[in-house]
Formats: structure tokens, C-alpha cells, sequence
């Protein structure tokens, strides 16, 4: 094993102009977990741009072509971002980020993208603050190789996976999981499982009911796991009222991973949203998550 794959891009950061999202996030965890000694700069995997072949693995042409030609029209118009050619960059390598990360889990087990987690994309239509669903293409580009059949999503978000539960209604052999705030955006899709939590849920009951339902993950036998890590359950976001402290969220991210490490089920972590009143709780939230992750795949204990 040679450690866990951390893959990053500068062309993640786009300008979307004054918003709750923030973009520079991506950066300011890379920079985080080479300050803690978690990661070398040397290290970083750089993705290319995902090919559109690729991309439409999860998207139809239209809306391709609609985001390439910078059209505003009913498919594209429903995000809640600008359309510009950087932006459309930022999301094409995103794609490209967990794409390859999946493809590194695979090999050492545990691959962290520093960006990613845009679940709220359609097949045919942006949604939110997602253009392209890197969690759903990086699953279906591995199909597609051959190199998986069986995969699961576990989404942690403050916000349901409704892109990727209507992207993967009819896959059978992709389970999805997602743990979310129920009275907020976006409207629900049907996943495989979901739980909707009531405001204020906080540590305790949040992290048992995400137990229960890994158990149903498990179950499934998945061959990968794309991890959807949002910083947004945490008590003081801006958007949500889920209540977790910080170290509910690490209890949830070792949920997730160590039990995915203990079953020898390859992980990938994706970042996924995040919108704190201080701007360094999100990246503090995001870095912990990559730490263990980075650690879990070392042969010292963490
Ligand atoms: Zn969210």
C-alpha cells in the first residue's frame, strides 16, 4: 500500500463572484494538510479536465453542449451560479478529480479528491451549485472499464444527493446513501436510502442513525465508496440546522471510513458543501476528514 492518493487542481477555484459557496476552500485545505505534515506537495495528483466522453457517462449531449457553448437555457439556467467558461473549467476538472481519485482507490484503498462532491447535478440539468456530478460519473467511468460493477455513494451532506439518486435510479449495482437535513433544499429524489433528520439533531442521534444506515451500505457489498463529506450538518452553518460539533463530524467521518477500511472496501472522499459562519471552521471540518483518511491508509496508527 502506498498511502492514500490526494488529488487536487488549482482549476478548481473559479470566480462565482460574491457567494455563501467558498471556492477558495479547495486551496486553503490543500494548504492546510501540508502545514499539519499530512501531505507533500510533491504528492498532489493533478487531473486533467474530464473528457466528454466521460461526462456522458452521467449527461446528455444538450446540456453538454448548453454548458460548452455557455448557453443559458432551461438546462443550465436552474443553477444557482453564473455560467463562464472558467467556472465550466472548474467543474470539468472537478469531474476529472474524482474520477482519478476513484481510480487511485482503488489501488491503495483510500483517495482523497480536494474538491468534488457536486451532488446535486442531473443528468440533463445543474442544480444548486453543481454543473457536473463527479461523484456519478467517477462510479460510471469505472463501470464502464470494467474495473467495478458494484459501488456505493454514502452522502453526508447537509443537503440531500438528489442528482445522484435520480442519476442512479436504475443501477442496481449502485447503492445510494444519503443522511440529510429533511425540511430544506432541494426538493427529494428517491435514493436508495435515505434519512431525513429533523433541526437540531445533533451528535448522538445523527451518528446512530448513520450507523444503521452503513449497515444497509455494507449489505450492498460495494466494490468503492465515494464519500460525499459536507461540511454543512456542522452547528454553526449558515444554511443548516442539523447542530453537529466538530466532533460529531470527525465520529462521522470515521464512520464512514474505518468502517469502509475494516471491510477492505476502497474510499473516496469528496468535500461536497460547506458554509460556516467562519470560513475556517469549513476548512478545518474538510481538513480533519482528509486527515484521517491520509492517516488510515498509513502503516503507523493514526
Ligand atoms: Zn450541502
Amino acid at each position: 500500500m502506498r498511502g492514500a492518493a490526494v488529488v487536487h487542481a488549482e482549476e478548481y477555484r473559479c470566480d462565482i463572484g460574491p457567494h455563501v459557496f467558498p471556492m477558495e476552500k479547495f486551496e486553503l485545505v490543500r494548504q492546510a494538510l501540508i502545514a499539519a505534515g499530512d501531505l507533500d506537495e510533491s504528492q498532489i495528483l493533478h487531473p486533467g479536465p474530464a473528457s466528454r466522453e466521460d461526462l456522458l457517462l452521467a449527461h446528455t449531449p444538450e446540456y453538454l453542449d448548453d454548458l460548452a457553448g455557455l448557453r443559458l437555457t432551461r438546462r443550465t439556467a436552474c443553477s444557482e451560479l453564473p455560467l463562464t467558461a472558467e467556472i465550466v473549467r472548474a467543474y470539468t476538472y472537478a469531474a476529472g478529480g474524482t474520477t482519478l481519485a476513484a481510480r487511485e482507490a482503488l489501488g491503495r484503498r483510500v483517495a482523497v479528491n480536494i474538491g468534488g462532491g457536486f451532488h446535486h447535478a442531473f443528468a440533463d440539468m445543474a442544480s444548486g451549485f453543481c454543473y457536473l456530478n463527479d461523484l456519478v460519473i467517477a462510479v460510471q467511468v469505472l463501470r464502464r472499464d470494467g474495473r467495478i460493477r458494484r459501488a456505493a455513494v454514502v452522502d453526508c451532506d447537509l443537503h440531500q444527493g438528489n442528482g445522484t439518486a435520480h442519476l442512479c435510479r436504475s443501477m442496481p449495482e449502485v447503492f445510494t446513501f444519503s443522511i440529510h437535513q429533511e425540511h430544506l433544499y432541494p426538493v427529494k429524489e428517491v435514493s436508495d436510502l435515505d434519512i431525513g433528520l429533523d433541526n437540531g439533531t445533533g451528535d448522538e442521534e445523527y451518528n446512530a442513525r448513520l450507523a444503521e444506515g452503513l449497515d444497509r451500505v455494507w449489505e450492498h457489498q460495494p466494490e468503492l465508496v465515494l464519500y460525499q463529506a459536507g461540511a454543512d450538518p456542522y452547528e454553526d452553518d449558515q444554511l443548516g440546522a442539523l447542530k453537529l460539533t466538530l466532533s460529531g463530524l470527525e465520529t462521522r467521518d470515521r464512520l464512514v471510513l474505518e468502517g469502509c477500511e475494516r471491510r477492505g472496501i476502497p474510499a473516496v472522499v469528496t468535500l461536497g458543501g460547506g458554509y460556516a459562519r467562519r470560513l475556517s471552521d469549513t476548512v478545518r471540518i474538510h481538513t480533519r476528514t482528509c486527515q484521517i483518511a491520509i492517516r488510515l491508509a498509513r502503516p503507523e496508527p493514526s
